[in-house]
């Protein structure tokens, strides 16, 4: 282990995202302390509190923070009353375009299914145990930033294209996380409409066949993967597909773990690695103190395996999140009582323990 101090930048942004960010950040400052590393916390504005603020959803200081630092920690962005902007005045256009400055062409979204919380999820505890999988959505190409866009007159038009470079270089991510696991992948496209889909299988395939033969590739549709992942939701091991088909598929995969509010995730490219949970500001709940942190939680984990090399403490993280689960503690979203500041201190009180 590197003891080097880590320089980490979070963005709390907007709605729940200080709250749950602010328990992320303490965990992340017991684990180096523990660790006897050092850390530099560096907070920057994105997203609405930025705009509140007078600047860009992106800022031009929060832009130059990131792209020196080891790694960033974000809450959420989102505020109700920009929910009518266009444009640059749109909080979520900070979050696009923090990912392109980053570079962040992968998009790690683990679903693991934890046995003390199957009878959380809407379907059927047989169906749901055992559920782990890891999805990889590529995240900066696609139909989401494809040219021509835009709407003329009557007729409103994207473009979902794909380079090969652009498959190459997320499939890979994909084929190396399989090569850690049980070796094999699934790529999910629509080859059988799209010929950018034909391109994504072609290209994948021949990855494998030229550098991972020892992973076993299969390919499947969307909307047959879609009903899969309801139906049989533990055959999915590592899952590689595009940047539409993934925010959809992945926000399903969120129900089979029982709350969005337990999701995290990494989004990884050549510079520092974007960590944040898979839930957005969700304002309905904000300023209560009842939002859960967990997600946010799983992704200092995340951070500290992939951008600190810091696996065992990592971990250490996981095990002791599925600990205060099985032991029953529940935010609202569960169920339960346990506030965002109490389930912060429990992950920290065993932490020391
Ligand atoms: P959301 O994820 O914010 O909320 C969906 C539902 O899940 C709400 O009922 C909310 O209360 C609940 N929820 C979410 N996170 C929770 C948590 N940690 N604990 C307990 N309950 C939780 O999605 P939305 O309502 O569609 O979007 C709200 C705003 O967030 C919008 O402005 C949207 O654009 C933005 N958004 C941002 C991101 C991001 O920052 N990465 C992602 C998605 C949505």
């Amino acid at each position: 282990m590197s003891d080097k101090t880590a320089r980490i930048v979070t963005l709390p942004g907007d709605g729940i995202g200080p709250e749950v960010c602010g328990e992320a950040a303490n965990v992340l400052r017991l684990v180096l302390e523990q660790a006897g590393r050092g850390l530099e916390l560096i907070e920057k504005p994105l997203g609405g509190c930025a705009l509140d603020a007078g600047d860009e959803a992106f800022p031009a200081a929060t832009k130059e923070a990131v792209l020196a630092a080891d790694a960033v920690l974000l809450g959420a962005v989102g505020l109700p009353k920009y929910d009518g902007a266009t444009g640059n005045r749109r909080p979520e256009k900070g979050l696009l375009d923090l990912r392109q400055a980053m570079g962040v062409f992968a998009n790690l979204r683990p679903v693991r299914a934890i046995d003390a919380l199957n009878d959380a999820s809407p379907l059927k505890n047989h169906v749901v145990k055992g559920t782990d999988m890891i999805v990889v959505r590529e995240l900066l190409g696609g139909v989401y930033f494809g040219e021509p866009r835009g709407i003329d007159g009557d007729r409103g038009f994207n473009t979902m294209v794909y380079t090969k470079r652009e498959v190459v270089r997320v499939a890979k991510v994909a084929f190396e996380i399989a090569r850690g696991r049980g070796k094999r992948l699934l790529s999910v496209d629509k080859a059988n409409v799209l010929e950018v889909s034909q391109l994504w299988r072609q290209t994948v395939t021949e990855l494998q066949q030229n550098e991972y033969p020892d992973i076993a590739l299969d390919h499947q549709y969307v909307d047959s993967a879609a009903m899969d992942l309801i139906r049989q939701p533990t055959k999915f091991d590592v899952v590689v597909t595009s940047n539409l088909f993934g925010d959809i598929l992945t926000d399903a995969g969120a129900v089979l773990a029982g709350s969005i509010g337990l999701l995290s995730s990494a989004s990884l490219g050549e510079g520092p690695g974007l960590y944040e949970p898979i839930h957005g500001s969700a304002p309905d709940i904000a300023g209560q103190g009842i939002a859960n942190p967990l997600g946010a939680i799983g992704s200092v984990a995340s951070l500290l395996r992939n951008s600190l090399q810091m696996p065992e403490e990592a971990t250490r993280v996981e095990t002791i999140i599925d600990q205060a689960l099985a032991d029953g503690h529940r935010t609202a979203d569960l169920g339960g009582k346990v506030t965002t500041k109490e389930m912060g201190d429990i992950i920290c009180q065993a932490l020391k323990a």
